[in-house]
């Protein structure tokens, strides 16, 4: 019998767990992940120079959840990565991310800030002369190599507690509500508090579960869209004062909101696998290793109304048309060829002033795969944005496709993040109401501060 059970161990998790013992050193608990230790965890692909699909993949599973090899940036501002103002309002939220940033600069973090708030006020001011909406967000960049270390010390904290079990490469199987039990293949553990902590890999998962038990969920959106490389001259007269700019353009042609996102001055473009060997792209980049050039995601968000309710279907399947087209890869287009609908050949990428960072993408035509209303956005939205960052759309930037950034299903819960079952919270970005390391974060504060009003001394 333990006091909480916790099932995945990436930042929500985590921070459950050290935020309870930072109160009850002596509570009972125990954490499962199916994925590795932090210690062993490393993604093969940077030896071999290929996905070799491990299962779970070592990118997204294991201690550190999917933020132990993320780029790292925590987004400093209530508007940016995730829904938790709509639970505990701007105050405690604007609190809670002074408090979770504090704890990452403890743990090592940078404690420099990329912002300068001078010049975020004058692109606002750009901004909305031009018609788009400046979004200001402080960033603290800890970068891919230093987050995992980081990790691996909030790993050793929670080791250092006799009281404190961490069960990896122990994949939940299910979980009984009304008993408060957690099934693994071989064990049964009872407690009395259960925070479902899965991320975007257990997020299905938890779906599956959540309507086993009749719990309510929401899931009607995706945002789909390309990652776009540049040389990073182009963007630095705005990125060497913010780190990075977050822009909204509303489409006049298609009404669809499309955002700038994710933005790696000197980062890298990344393949992403999912499930059946769906290759999407990413982006990241390290606080030191540096390349010439800026990459970011544009991205256009599809909501849908009934009867249509799988949009990560519908994205998984614009990501399957593209990979068809390209032999399963990820597919590379120049925007210059895009605009005159031409298809990007390995020839016409030799004319590029740069090398791109996903040397193994596959030049081709990405409107034969994005839906011409995302693509139409797409384009608009490069037109707007030359307005403050000249050069944007030039003859020298490319096209990675296809972004897609999935929704979890959004679970019910209530301001203390508790679902309609007593003592069962769902946390993070697997209950769709975070996206983003840091809110991810806070929500593990959060449950933890509720469970500790129930947990006798
Ligand atoms: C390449 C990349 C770059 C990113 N960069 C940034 C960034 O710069 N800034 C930012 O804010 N965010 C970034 N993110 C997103 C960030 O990593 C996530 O928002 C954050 O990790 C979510 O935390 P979480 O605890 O909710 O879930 P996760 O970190 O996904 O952790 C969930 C854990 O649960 C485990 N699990 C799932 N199902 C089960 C099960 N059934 N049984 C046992 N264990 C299970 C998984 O193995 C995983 O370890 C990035 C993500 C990626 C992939």
């Amino acid at each position: 019998m333990f006091d909480v059970g916790i099932i995945g161990c990436g930042p929500a998790g985590i921070f459950t767990a050290l935020e309870i013992l930072k109160e009850r050193p002596k509570c009972k608990i125990i954490m499962f992940d199916k994925g590795n230790n932090i210690n062993i965890r490393n993604c093969p692909k940077s030896k071999i120079g290929r996905c070799i699909h491990c299962k779970p993949c070592n990118i997204s599973c294991g201690f550190g959840g999917a933020g132990a090899f993320s780029d790292g940036k925590l987004t400093l501002s209530k508007d940016v990565g995730g829904y938790l103002e709509e639970y505990i309002g701007e105050e405690k939220l604007n609190e809670y991310i002074e408090y979770v940033d504090k704890t990452y600069i403890n743990y090592g973090g940078d404690s420099h800030i990329e912002f300068d708030a001078q010049f975020a006020n004058e692109m606002a001011q750009k901004c909305e002369k031009n018609n788009l909406k400046f979004i200001k967000c402080p960033i603290r960049h800890l970068g891919t190599e230093k987050c995992a270390l980081i990790m691996r010390d909030m790993y050793e904290k929670l080791m250092n507690y006799e009281n404190v079990e961490i069960k990896h490469n122990t994949e939940i199987q299910d979980v009984n509500f009304k008993e408060k039990e957690i099934y693994t293949d071989k064990n049964i553990y009872k407690c009395h508090n259960i925070v479902l902590a899965v991320g975007r890999s257990g997020s299905s998962w938890l779906e599956k579960i959540c309507q086993q038990n009749n719990l309510k969920i929401i899931n009607n959106k995706v945002d789909i869209g390309v990652r776009v490389e540049l040389p990073r001259k182009i963007t630095d007269p705005i990125t060497d004062h913010l780190y990075e700019f977050k822009v909204y353009n509303y489409s006049k042609s298609t009404q669809n909101i499309v955002r700038t996102f994710c933005m790696s001055p000197g980062g890298f473009v990344t393949q992403e696998n999912y499930d059946n060997d769906l290759a999407c792209v990413n982006g990241h980049s390290f606080k030191d290793k540096k390349s010439d050039l800026t990459n970011f995601a544009l991205l256009v968000s599809a909501h849908f109304t009934e009867p249509f309710n799988e949009p990560t279907k519908y994205g998984e399947y614009i990501a399957k048309l593209s990979n068809m087209l390209t032999g399963g890869k990820v597919m590379v287009q120049r925007l210059c060829d895009l605009k005159i609908a031409k298809r990007s050949t390995k020839e016409k990428m030799k004319e590029l002033s740069f090398e791109p960072t996903l040397s193994d993408a596959e030049p081709g035509d990405l409107s034969f795969a994005l839906p011409a209303r995302i693509l139409n956005a797409i384009i608009e939205t490069f037109e707007a944005l030359e307005s403050i960052c000249p050069g944007i759309s030039g003859k020298d930037t490319i096209l990675y496709g296809i972004e897609v950034k999935f929704y979890s299903a959004r679970l019910k819960v209530n301001n203390n993040l508790e679902t309609e079952i007593n003592n069962i919270y769902a946390i993070g970005d697997g209950a769709g109401i975070t996206r983003g390391l840091l809110q991810a974060s806070i929500s593990g504060v959060i449950a933890a501060k509720d469970i500790l009003t129930k947990i006798k001394e």
